[in-house]
């Protein structure tokens, strides 16, 4: 099957400034396709990374029918191309698909569309201390539709764009807004899920977050009782020898990958790693905070505004488990620390 593109000026690889990557969208050379039609997936493969055509009526634009994932491509010191964790994505992207009544595109194929995507693009790979190859995976409603129900096409889509290490200004405690008035996600929605239409609303309250001088929106549940998650983050906190974050029971936090390694690595520090509502007045009695997700791994949380009062978490720097656990995970995931329950996918060699 043919999916046509319309070529972006690449950027040849030999020209990408390794050493000044931010996190922009860089053109790389291929993209993955597929499209559902007719009750099934056909791939058409790796094709030039460029823009494309769609149906005025397609139900992502109108009834935002899309969902996407997060992973990274990562070159170890030895030069092995790695991937973290690749399968869980492509269940949980399966998971959504369902939810937002798309047909998922097979896991054991999306798993083998982001490795060739990767490998068709390995150039671009940043050096291991430069950063990573951020890879988006994404599927949406490509086929027309009038009324308010499901489309009968599907496109699944994956690129990948080199992005540079996350800390650029080193590993510095960010400062968060708890909203009263604004919330992402409610019991029994789409929270759970990384749908289109839950990035769009949460851009007016973090623009708002940003201009009063913090980094991101620390959610709350919808009655204001309890944390929730962070921007694109899940949020942790540690008093004495337990480690907490917020349960998923109410379908309004998305289960990260990086949140379930998180909770491993903290039992297997001897911890009492546990998932339960972390109240909002917690905050002024924890020893640490930090967040977790793909793009930055763990970021250490060092004031929380709540209730419009600042709060200072712990001691307001980097707490020793945030600094601890960021090591370990990125020492696993760079092939430096045994990998104890095979997270590491080695897909090939720069
Ligand atoms: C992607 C995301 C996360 C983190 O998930 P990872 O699998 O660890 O990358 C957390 N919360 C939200 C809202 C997200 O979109």
């Amino acid at each position: 099957m043919g999916f046509e593109t319309r070529r972006i000026p690449v950027s040849a690889a030999a020209e990408v400034d390794f050493e000044d990557l931010g996190f922009n969208f860089v053109a790389t050379a291929k993209m993955f396709a597929a499209i559902y039609a007719d009750g099934q997936w056909t791939d058409a493969g790796l094709v030039d990374k460029g823009e494309f055509w769609i149906h005025p009526a397609a139900t992502v634009l109108h009834y935002g029918q899309a969902l996407f994932e997060g992973m990274k491509a990562r070159l170890t010191p030895q030069g092995e191309i790695v991937l973290f964790r690749p399968r869980d994505n492509a269940q949980r992207m399966a998971g959504g698909c369902e939810r937002l009544m798309m047909p998922p595109y097979p896991p054991e194929r999306f798993v083998e569309a982001v490795k060739q995507t990767v490998l068709a693009n390995k150039e671009y790979i940043p050096p291991t201390d430069k950063g990573s190859l951020y890879i988006r995976p994404f599927a949406f409603g490509s086929g027309p539709v009038m009324g308010v129900r499901p489309s009968e096409g599907y496109t699944f889509m994956v690129f990948v764009s080199p992005v540079g290490p996350y800390f650029k200004g080193g590993f510095n405690p960010i400062r968060l807004l708890a909203s009263h008035k604004y919330h992402r996600a409610v019991a029994g929605g789409v929270g759970w899920v990384k749908a289109a239409g839950n990035y769009a609303g949460g851009l007016y309250p973090s623009t708002l977050a940003k201009k009063e001088g913090y980094a991101e929106c620390l959610w709350l549940d919808q009655n204001n009782k309890h944390f929730e998650e962070v921007g694109a983050a899940n949020f942790f906190v540690r008093r004495g020898d337990e480690v907490a974050t917020p349960l998923l029971d109410d379908q309004s936090i998305l289960a990260g990958i990086t949140r379930a390694s998180v909770l491993q690595l903290a039992k297997d520090a001897g911890l009492k790693a546990v998932e339960r509502d972390v109240l909002v007045e917690e905050i002024d009695k924890v020893d640490e905070a930090w967040c977790t997700g793909t793009a930055a791994v763990i970021t250490p949380i060092g004031v929380v505004n709540v209730g419009g009062k600042d709060v200072t978490v712990g001691d307001g720097k980097v707490g020793k488990y945030t600094r601890l656990f960021y090591d370990q995970l990125n020492a696993i995931q760079l092939k430096q620390a045994p990998d104890k329950y095979g997270w590491v996918m080695t897909i090939g060699k720069k």
